[in-house]
């Protein structure tokens, strides 16, 4: 439990599995702050590392900082897309021989629900016949935003939510924290661990999403009109569904138990729950907060 990183079992044995030897190209996709990018990052690392793992040796530390020529990164520039331009220059790079011989070269693309239909044509070349040493890591909330093409080259890798006790525990041990804190942060990220880090060590942050998930019983509340109008701030917030749709579930749970407005209770219930689906299924949040404010 004292590991550096926590992952749901299964993605954990599948994140174990890879090695120099097998697939080429991967997609990881699960949920905003579900530990993708903590995923790719620690991956590099042990295919590289000078001692087997660990993360102390120079190399590991380089990857860190993310100053490691053999560790390329793409991400949407000005936090839009990933534009064609930048699949053509990713291209002729990989044309080019790793920089350091036996090691292994790992291209990350991050939101690669962003890229258009012309990048990820650019793109499936590369990853139908990938240059040698090399492996590719997409990341993405969103599977379905990328093409049949693509998908049927890359080994998919789910990023599933973390039993909230399990989170708590780790969570407790590698921040030093209270286990109320702990269990409150888990409970608030929704299984996440890349959020829960960010809860643990942001205090300002932590604040501004306890606000957050205080606002998201007011979808319940107010007028369509008012719940409309905060269904648009939470999209804006960029706060990941499942921890608003978390908090809203534990609240609606209390009413359908306590036999106040019982049906009307189960139905928003369900209503939440399809919701839920519909994250998991990587839907964009705005579609899921505008559809719940209607259906509650
Ligand atoms: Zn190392």
């Amino acid at each position: 439990v004292t590991s550096r990183l926590l992952f749901h079992s299964r993605t954990a044995s599948a994140l174990d599995a890879i090695t120099p030897d097998t697939a080429a190209s991967y997609i990881f996709h699960g949920p905003k702050g579900s530990g993708k990018r903590m995923a790719a990052l620690d991956l590099t690392q042990r295919l590289n590392c000078e001692q087997g793992g660990g993360d102390q040796c120079h190399r590991c530390q380089q990857i860190a900082r993310g100053n490691y020529a053999d560790f390329i990164v793409v991400e949407p520039e000005d936090k839009t897309i990933v534009t064609i331009e930048q699949i053509r220059r990713l291209t002729a790079e990989l044309s080019l021989s790793p920089y350091r011989a036996g090691g292994i070269r790992l291209v990350l693309i991050d939101q690669a629900e962003t890229l258009g239909s012309e990048a990820q044509n650019a793109l499936l070349k590369s990853l139908e016949e990938p240059p040698p040493k090399t492996r590719f890591v997409l990341l993405t909330t969103s599977l379905d935003a990328l093409l049949i093409t693509v998908r049927s080259r890359l080994a998919a890798i789910y990023f599933a939510p973390i039993a909230q006790s399990n989170l708590a525990t780790w969570l407790e041990l590698n921040y030093q924290l209270k286990p109320v804190t702990a269990e409150q942060l888990a409970g608030e990220a929704a299984g996440t661990i890349g959020m829960a880090v960010r809860l643990a060590t942001d205090s300002a942050y932590a604040a501004t999403q306890a606000e957050l998930t205080n606002q998201a019983t007011g979808l319940v509340d107010g007028t369509l009109y008012d719940r409309l109008l905060l269904a648009r701030r939470l999209t804006e917030a960029k706060t990941p569904p499942q921890v608003i749709l978390d908090r809203l579930q534990r609240r609606l749970a209390t009413d359908v138990l306590s036999g106040a407005q019982r049906e009307v209770g189960e139905r928003r219930f369900k209503a939440v729950a399809s919701a839920r689906r519909l994250a998991e299924g990587g839907v964009m949040p705005r579609v899921i907060f505008d559809r719940l404010a209607v259906e509650l």
